[in-house]
């Protein structure tokens, strides 16, 4: 955060507060170099969610990636991008609700699958039964296409 009178990129925060219903952070900032006060806001839903595996990595959370994976578990169920759209949005609107800056890759897929669970029987056992014994989003979206 550059000092907007001067340019310096060194500050110290004198006042955090949360703003529009605690979706951002606006910050009091104080100037290091000429004492130049001003106001920040950061946004939580940019701030990256890192999806910890069972071996201890990690990677940032991808609603893409997810996406892709859920699309495959829901081949031929009567069931709309939309939905899984709005099983994804819903999803991560919880995760950010909470403030978390990681989940466990078992808790991430706990998650979907208690969605996953209202919306169809089949691809909820789809998921399942990949899923579990999966590390990543990744090896999991090509293991059930290998399932076809
Ligand atoms: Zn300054």
């Amino acid at each position: 955060m550059r000092c907007p009178s001067c340019g310096y990129p060194e500050s110290k925060v004198v006042d955090s507060r949360s703003a529009d219903e605690g979706s951002s952070i606006r910050r009091r900032r104080e100037c290091l170099e000429c004492g130049n006060r001003f106001t920040t806001y950061e946004r939580l839903a940019e701030h990256p969610i890192l999806v910890i595996k069972t071996d201890g990595s990690s990677e940032v959370f991808d609603r893409q990636k997810l996406m892709r994976g859920l699309l495959i578990a829901c081949a031929k169920r009567p069931i709309t991008p939309e939905k899984i759209e709005g099983l994804i949005v819903n999803l991560e609107a919880e995760l950010r609700s909470t403030q978390r800056t990681e989940i466990k890759s078992k808790d991430l897929g706990d998650m979907v699958l208690a969605r996953l669970a209202k919306l169809d029987d089949v691809a909820y056992i789809r998921f399942a039964s990949v899923y579990k014994d999966f590390q990543s989003v990744e090896e999991f979206s090509q293991a059930l296409g290998e399932l076809g």
